[in-house]
């Protein structure tokens, strides 16, 4: 039976019933963390269906992710009681733009039956357009011209509305004609991208008035999650929409804009007021997720940005004092970061918490690799948010094939993921005419290779182009015995171009990618030789997904956003990991608020437990550079926070914290004289690990003294 109408209110404080009941009007509720903003939302459609103001298909909802829209669908039907039958536009920016556009393909020049491309069938076109026009794709890659026509996209901008200062910035001056002929290519084959599914329809409804005024009559509630991370064609789809019954509500909180990078605007926030006219503020100020310790450090922490808008924030005063206070602990490396933090994930289960409620974000994609090797070890069983596991990353697959070919020459999976990747012009006829040759005399693909050469059967640029990359092969097999397996992997991935694929592609991805191949290298000095290294590998990649049962969630921070946790780890908070260097490089003091941001909304994620991390030394390239604990981590009031007992205290020596001489540096200075000083350790550390590893001492930054790669015996004597 269905509830009593309004029983879904029960409990709701009177802002948050305001901003469920305010039907009526344009309504942006802007609020801190956990103060309910999408409990807000899911409730005001249990409103709106309850009062009968509008059915299920008449209200517009969006959400961040998939996972969300559908915690949404579920959410709404314990509200009202029962399945609520079907809510077909409640999604995530992109699955309504393609159901959108799938009704009105043909006023986009589509057919209803158009493909999304993905990014590889992507590129293969712009490369091929780019070649059409007899530029050198090796000068104006194709990726380049990819993220600038995604950029472009994000912004609403189609070809002639590009800026023609801008365009010129790209393919050698045609960056607008490449677009405006690979929009012409997409409609001749039926297909459209990713960005495409915002910008089309947004194209359509402005272009066809009786198309925008059907949705007019149609939506009759429009609501929007996490608004603080539209952007521009976002925005402009939504207010475009919303001027029909501007029955529009958004909710979002500025301090947790971490979009930027990908082209949102928080500036949609500031300007509602403005473009929605008559607009009710909304402000949610009680947060019914974080003891006060989490929150009142989440808060200090985020005062410290310049550009907010300022909100309060505070959670039920009687809070329990039995409450943790949010802990930082160091460890030696990454390695016993990972180690302890799995001792402590067993530690909570012992104390009754479950692992779905325990989180590990990070803020980089390559710091997942220590933890998955460690709970793989233990047998913890964990599921990473947002993304592919670390080794089933594509270029860490990518770097894989390369080395298990060289280890393995009969390898044809390895052998056909990578023959052309770096693109060498091999196409699929050159495969098909390898693969018939294979089956027939029973070799495998490499050998076949290796015969056709020999005689007429390919001809040019593609004889040359499979000749060089067997001969590379071959002699990366020679280097097997004799060279280092971690330096070969670098010269492999070096001297075959893949580095320089990644180093050469401006898309956002890149950068990470580059990391993670890194980290892949890293991970290999724990081997003593390839073979032992996949070996690991294919035990890792053979286990099961582990999507039954309970598990640890690993995720970056980016996609942590709306989730919450029991207990929070946050790993690896070292100045140029986190705030990242790249943000600092590219983005200066708006770079830096915005690795603020993400640090406030790891932080919030955590109900009761929040815990923060960082460790001394970093393994760069086989060599030890320590590293300067996150100026974040000063940040937080020393009221709320407790410096953890960690196995190790090294984490103060050494260091010149080039923000000021650090909380964090006395307390572990101070803790470490229990024993034999943290000094003495460390300089044994070095002592024993015999100076700078492996002539690559040149990643240290000046007045570090970068350490000798460190045999695991000694790593294990200092735990
Ligand atoms: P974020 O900014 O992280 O997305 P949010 O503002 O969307 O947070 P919610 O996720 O909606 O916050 O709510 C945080 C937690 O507080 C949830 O567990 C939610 O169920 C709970 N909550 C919200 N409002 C109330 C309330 N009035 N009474 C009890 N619990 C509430
Ligand atoms: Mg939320």
């Amino acid at each position: 039976a269905a509830p009593a109408a309004g029983g879904y209110l029960a409990g709701m404080n009177p802002e948050q019933r305001e901003a469920v009941e305010t039907l009526d009007g344009p309504v942006l509720v802007l609020a801190g963390a956990g103060t309910g903003k999408t409990r807000v939302l899911t409730t005001r459609i249990a409103h709106i269906l309850a009062t009968r103001r509008a059915f299920p298909s008449e209200i517009l909802a969006v959400t961040f992710t998939n996972k969300a829209a559908r915690e949404m669908k579920e959410r709404i039907g314990h509200l009202v009681g029962g399945a609520v039958e079907g809510m077909p536009w409640l999604g995530t920016f992109h699955s309504i733009g393609v159901k959108m556009l799938r009704r009105h393909a043909e006023l986009a020049g589509l057919r209803s039956d158009f493909t999304i491309l993905d990014t590889d069938d992507q590129l293969r076109l712009m490369k091929q357009l780019i070649q059409a026009e007899g530029i050198d794709e090796k000068r104006w890659p194709a990726r380049q011209l990819a993220s600038a026509i995604d950029g472009w996209k994000n912004k609403g901008l189609r070809p002639h509305e590009i800026p023609e200062g801008e365009a010129r910035a790209y393919v050698n001056g045609q960056g607008r004609k490449l677009y405006a002929d690979y929009q012409a290519r997409l409609k001749v084959l039926n297909a459209c991208d990713f960005g495409d599914l915002l910008l089309e329809t947004l194209a359509v409804l402005r272009d066809h008035p009786d198309v925008l005024a059907e949705y007019h009559r149609r939506f009759k509630f429009i609501l929007v999650d996490e608004y603080q991370d539209t952007n521009v064609v976002q925005y402009l789809w939504l207010r475009l929409l919303a001027q029909g019954a501007r029955n529009i509500c958004c909710v979002g909180d500025d301090d947790q804009s971490i979009y930027g990078w990908r082209g949102a605007e928080v500036d949609n926030i500031l300007r509602y007021e403005r473009d929605f006219p008559g607009a009710k503020v909304i402000r949610l100020e009680r947060n019914y997720r974080s003891t006060g310790h989490i929150l009142a450090a989440a808060s200090h922490l985020i005062a410290h940005n310049e550009a907010r808008l300022g909100k309060t924030l505070f959670t039920d005063a009687a809070g329990d004092p039995e409450d943790p206070k949010v802990s930082v602990a160091s460890s030696w490396d990454s390695e016993e970061e990972a180690r302890a933090i799995g001792e402590e994930i067993e530690r909570c289960q012992r104390r009754g918490v479950g692992l779905d409620d325990v989180a590990i974000l990070v803020r980089a994609s390559f710091q997942m690799r220590e933890f998955e090797d460690r709970f793989i070890t233990m047998g913890l069983p964990y599921r990473v948010i947002g993304g592919p596991r670390f080794y089933e990353r594509l270029e860490i697959r990518d770097a894989l094939a390369y080395f298990r070919l060289v280890s393995q020459p009969a390898d044809d999976l390895a052998f056909e993921r990578i023959v052309n990747t770096p693109r060498r012009g091999l196409g699929d006829a050159t495969l098909r005419v390898l693969h018939e040759f294979g089956r027939r005399e029973r070799v495998p693909l490499t050998e076949a290779t290796r015969q056709l050469i020999a005689t007429e059967e390919f001809k040019g640029r593609t004889r040359v182009a499979l000749r060089d990359f067997v001969e590379s092969i071959d002699r990366w097999r020679d280097q097997l015995p004799t060279m280092k397996h971690t330096d070969l992997a670098e010269l492999i991935l070096e001297e075959s171009g893949y580095t320089e694929m990644w180093q050469n592609d401006r898309s956002a991805e890149a950068p990470g990618r580059l990391e993670n191949l890194k980290e892949l290298i890293r991970s290999m000095e724990e081997f003593d030789g390839m073979a032992g290294f996949l070996e690991h590998i294919s035990l890792v990649m053979d286990r099961d997904s582990g999507d039954a049962g309970e598990a640890v969630s690993i995720m970056t921070l980016h996609s942590a956003k709306g989730l919450e946790f029991d207990t929070v780890f946050l790993p690896g908070w070292e100045e140029g990991l986190f705030p990242h260097q790249r943000a600092l490089d590219e983005g200066g003091r708006s770079g830096l608020e915005e690795e603020r941001r993400l640090a406030y909304v790891g932080i919030t994620r955590a109900k009761k437990r929040c815990a923060i991390w960082f460790a001394s030394n970093r393994r760069i390239h086989g060599s030890w550079q320590s590293s300067i604990p996150s100026r974040f981590l000063d940040e937080l009031p020393e009221a709320h926070v407790e410096i953890a007992e960690t196995g190790s205290n090294y984490g103060g020596y050494g260091r010149q914290n080039p923000y000021g001489a650090s909380r964090f540096d006395q307390v572990e200075r101070f803790s470490s004289n229990y024993e034999t000083p943290g000094w003495q350790r460390a300089q044994k550390a070095r002592a024993a690990a015999g100076g700078a590893g492996g002539g690559r001492g040149g990643f240290a930054s000046p007045g570090q003294a970068p350490y000798g790669r460190a045999p695991r015996t000694i790593e294990g004597e200092l735990v």
